[in-house]
């Protein structure tokens, strides 16, 4: 097929938020991939936002960052780790995102005096950058995903874009709508169709009818709903895809299988499917369910007491990662989340850590709870439990380790406290104007950055390479002034930019402790399932080797 002209995929979600949209999409996409065809993946943000940078994780989920340092929704991690491939900005627009280009272009005089409005002129550009994300892929298929609910006004102007779209490439495009079916009775099975019959009358106002619909539920949809689906919504029964629960998300496309869904997109793409290749996928669903020894992790962080739900999305890669390593050693991990907070306010509480076969501080900002994930690190410094610290736990550890073994005991993180006398971690010179300035955008470091591995150490153990290209998102960094001081005392840092400036990896040597590591970067963004991340294996193999002799 010629990839000058490829195929568009849109998924709009019906009813309600959170039902997995961007799981259905990162599915359809790998079984789109799986048949033969290159995939790409596009999202779309209704916020004014121009990127996720600026936006809570505790409201949105977590900030996912790519090589070219976007920051962005959540869903391009599902993207990138279902389809396995690396994404760039190209593949992510938000509605500011969107207005600014047009806005700039207009500023630059490029629509030549004529008048810029709302249709067609943002549509097009919506249009343009989905056609720009595709050519840049050179794939054959690109799968956009608009966020939000069809119904309300943020999304209206995507909506047009795929009116518009379908109008310019009738038979190139095609719409996918995710809808849930709710059930009355808690664990019920008696499915409700009407939301979803509703969602479609509005997505006809819009002058759009949906090709496909996926029927996300608790439980599998049966014939007589589908009939019901069908009949209202002029959708053919076999056009609609029962997407029940399931155990974990890398089920999801052997599930949509079971109805399919490839076979039905790619017929009506005029599209001739090639073998499908799932084995991989199954293998893995496979060891997931049979996988019932568990490893246990703890996450030290500050939490609000928001529940579990906004936890699992502001760290879902962290999360994923953990798990992609834990099924290498056929483990399911057991993940609770510990709030540092408690162990400022009653240390004795730090006994708890023992039962954890490994401790993770995740990335994180600001002074809440610090001290108490500082204490967590020490306990696990001190009681050799399995320590991995990403990003915020990779710099308090390192402020530990200056307090505690090289007795500065005030030594802190500017962030923290910009008067310390000893500051271990801080904001790099060239950064500090930009502080100043309040010029913060420009203050982070982001995205992907290549590091050098020290020989014979943990980490290049891990590896098995000596350069590395790894993603990153904060401001400070560990002050070089205290480098040699560190190390002298047995910190080494077995990473390190190649202008040797930047300590990019920190661990203790395997002879005083079984893992105790820490990366200035974020490893979890680049952990896929059939390609774990090298150094969550190795922590997880560690945390699986306590739990044998504790
Ligand atoms: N707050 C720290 C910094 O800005 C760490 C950031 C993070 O963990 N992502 O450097």
């Amino acid at each position: 097929m010629s990839k000058a002209s490829p195929k568009y995929i849109f998924v709009v979600g019906g009813v309600m938020s959170g039902v997995g949209k961007g799981v259905a999409s990162a599915s359809i996409g790998k079984i789109l991939q799986s048949r033969g065809f290159e995939t790409t993946a596009v999202k779309i943000d209704p916020y004014v936002n121009v990127d996720a940078g600026t936006m809570n994780p505790t409201e949105h989920g977590e900030v996912f960052v790519l090589d070219d340092g976007t920051e962005c929704d959540q869903d391009m991690g599902n993207y990138e780790r279902f389809l396995d491939r690396d994404l760039t900005g190209a593949n992510y627009m938000t509605t500011g995102s969107v207005y600014l280009s047009v806005i700039q272009r207009e500023r630059n005089l490029e629509y030549k005096g004529r008048q810029v409005e709302v249709v067609p002129h943002i549509p097009l550009e919506v249009i343009s950058r989905i056609e720009r994300a595709a050519w840049k892929a050179k794939a054959d298929i690109v799968i956009t995903e608009i966020g939000g609910t069809v119904g309300e006004y943020q999304n209206i102007l995507f909506l047009e874009a795929v009116r518009m779209l379908k109008i310019k490439k009738p038979g190139d495009a095609l719409l996918i709508l995710v809808s849930f079916l709710p059930a009355m009775a808690a664990g019920g099975t008696e499915l409700k169709s009407k939301p979803t019959q509703y969602a479609v009358r509005s997505l006809n106002s819009a002058g759009l009818q949906p090709d496909i619909v996926i029927a996300r539920a608790n439980v599998a949809i049966d014939q007589k709903r589908k009939q019901t689906i069908s009949l209202n919504c002029s959708v053919n029964e076999r056009d609609i895809i029962s997407a029940p629960n399931v155990e974990s998300i890398y089920e999801v496309p052997i599930n949509f299988e079971k109805d399919a869904l490839g076979e039905r997109i790619l017929g009506k793409l005029g599209l001739k499917p090639g073998v499908r290749d799932l084995r991989d996928w199954r293998k893995l669903s496979e060891t997931i369910k049979r996988s019932k020894e568990t490893v246990r992790i703890g996450i030290v962080g500050k939490y609000f007491g928001t529940g579990d739900f906004v936890l699992v999305d502001s760290y879902i890669s962290v999360l994923e990662a953990i798990k992609h390593a834990a099924y290498v050693f056929k483990r399911k991990p057991a993940i609770e989340w510990l709030d540092a907070e408690e162990y400022e306010k009653n240390p004795k509480k730090l006994q708890e850590l023992s039962k954890y076969d490994g401790i993770i501080v995740p990335g994180g900002f600001g002074s809440r709870g610090v001290e108490g994930k500082i204490a967590a690190i020490r306990f696990c410094r001190e009681k050799k439990i399995p320590y991995f610290g990403l990003c915020y736990g990779m710099q308090l550890a390192v402020v530990e380790f200056a307090r505690d073994v090289l007795g500065l005991k005030k030594a802190n993180t500017t962030e923290i406290n910009p008067k310390t006398p000893d500051p271990v971690i801080d904001i790099m010179p060239e950064q500090k104007k930009n502080m100043a300035e309040k010029n913060y955008g420009a203050t982070m470091r982001l995205g992907a950055y290549p590091a050098m591995l020290k020989k014979d150490t943990v980490a290049e153990k891990a590896y098995g390479t000596s350069r590395i290209s790894e993603r990153h998102r904060h401001r400070y960094e560990v002050n070089p002034k205290y480098t040699e001081r560190l190390e002298k005392k047995g910190m080494a840092f077995s990473g390190i930019s190649p202008d040797r400036r930047l300590m990019e990896i920190m661990e203790l040597s395997r002879s005083v402790h079984p893992f105790f590591l820490g990366t200035q970067f974020h490893p979890e963004l680049k952990s896929r399932p059939f390609r774990p991340h090298p150094l969550f294996v190795e922590f997880v193999k560690a945390a699986v080797a306590r739990k044998g002799i504790k």
